[in-house]
């Protein structure tokens, strides 16, 4: 057994955090330091940016509080460099080192604004609580001049935005400019849920269509058309931060650490990677991010870590999807329940039911961490691939 241990957690979102408080309680006769960083030391559930966004005010949940008792240190301050020779974190530029004997790199992803002209000058994001407040405060302006939104990007994030900012501000235009058909990756009863949910609320939707360049007031499409808008919202894609790759760590095409079946580095074998960062094969496909998937590569990962500490074998990681669960505005949402690989299974929960069911969703990762200081919480258990069982999700 180890008692000099050192294990630095970066990133303290959905992943890290359970991480941080897992590794704690799975090692807590072992002696090791436990170090979390992340830039801001209030915990931001990404979860419900679009309820800020709408214009609700959220309970804050400050880092510090949910680690007490625990024994991980905390460390506010954005990890600038990964010296992987000397097992270093360069943390602000230099205000502060600190050494890993492990690491957990759980930095997440951002919205990718860089994809087209104008989306980083001109459009909002979801990216924080800061971003999602500057949004709201513009739609309250818009919304009293009875002015246009657009929203581009009709993935879940997008779907979920359009819906909770119509349903907040009925005088308000919105449309939803999407490439896919919104929920294409539904089965045909949620999916008609969705779209008739979209079409009660008012919103427009612009399908099959791209986005070449958003200005001050209107989204440019691919062909030339002008769509008016007033305040634009971007969530049409992840990007991850450069500092693994900047590292020298194995990372695949889009930046994310390449990872074997332990969620270890292929490059590193000190550092394992969770969450949207990590790049993780199931024999199903790729893990696309999400909560969902995430919490189960921080829960794996804490007991990889605490086992190999005591000198033992690791088993591979599995986990399969379960569930793609969607607000639609306060007053409804829609449940697809899906197999493993994220494809839709027959059943799916509309309207009150779904509702209640997607705000257990929503708030159970911070129940997951109350209850992770004193019991070892599951948030999946998986066989071959295939979800059984989600407790506490
Ligand atoms: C509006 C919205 C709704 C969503 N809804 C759902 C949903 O219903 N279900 C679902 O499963 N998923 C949902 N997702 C996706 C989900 O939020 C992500 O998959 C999840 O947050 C990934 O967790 P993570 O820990 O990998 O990253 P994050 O939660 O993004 O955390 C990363 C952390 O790293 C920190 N960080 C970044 N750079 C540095 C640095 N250099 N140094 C130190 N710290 C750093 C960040 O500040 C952050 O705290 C949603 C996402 C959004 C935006």
């Amino acid at each position: 057994m180890r008692s000099d241990h050192r294990i630095v957690v970066l990133g303290a979102g959905y992943t890290g955090m359970f991480g941080a408080i897992r590794l704690a309680r799975r090692t807590r006769r072992l002696g090791v330091r436990i170090t979390l960083v992340n830039p801001s030391s209030r915990f931001v559930e990404r979860l419900r940016m679009h309820q800020i966004a709408a214009g609700q005010r959220l309970a804050e949940h400050r880092i510090p509080d949910l680690l007490a008792g625990t024994g991980v240190g905390f460390v506010q301050g954005a990890a600038t460099a990964i010296d992987t020779r000397a097992r270093r974190v360069v943390v602000d530029g230099g205000a502060a080192s600190l050494r890993y004997d492990t690491l957990v790199y759980a930095l997440g992803s951002s919205t990718d604004t860089g994809t087209v002209p104008g989306a980083d000058l001109h459009a909002f994001t979801l990216d924080s609580p800061r971003s999602a407040g500057r949004f709201a405060a513009r739609l309250a302006e818009v919304a009293e001049a009875g002015g246009a939104v657009t929203v581009c990007g009709g993935g879940l994030t997008g779907i979920e935005a359009a819906t909770e900012i119509a349903e907040s501000h009925p005088g308000l235009r919105v449309t939803l400019v999407s490439l896919e058909e919104p929920a294409a990756m539904m089965g045909g009863k949620a999916r008609a849920h969705l779209l008739r949910a979209m079409e009660r609320l008012g919103i427009t939707l612009k399908v099959g269509a791209r986005v070449v360049k958003v200005l001050p007031d209107a989204v440019e499409l691919e062909g030339g058309e002008l769509v008016h808008s007033d305040a634009c919202l971007w969530t049409t894609g992840v990007k991850v931060p450069p500092l693994a790759a900047e590292a020298g760590i194995a990372v695949d095409g889009r930046g994310l650490v390449v990872v074997d079946e332990t969620l270890r580095s292929v490059s590193h074998p000190e550092i394992h990677a969770i969450g949207d960062a990590a790049a993780i094969r199931m024999p199903w496909g790729f893990i696309h991010g999400t909560c969902q998937s995430g919490l189960p590569t921080a829960q794996y990962t804490a007991d990889a870590i605490a086992r190999l500490l005591r000198g033992k074998p690791v088993k591979t990681f599995r986990f399969g999807y379960f569930h793609q669960p969607v607000s639609l505005g306060r007053r409804d949402a829609v449940i697809q329940f899906t197999h493993a690989d994220d494809t839709p299974a027959r059943g799916c929960l509309t309207g009150r039911a779904a509702v209640a069911y997607k705000e257990l969703v929503s708030g159970s990762p911070l129940l997951t961490y109350r209850l992770s200081r004193r019991v070892n919480v599951t948030t999946i258990v998986s066989k071959r691939g295939h979800a059984l069982h989600q407790a506490a999700l």
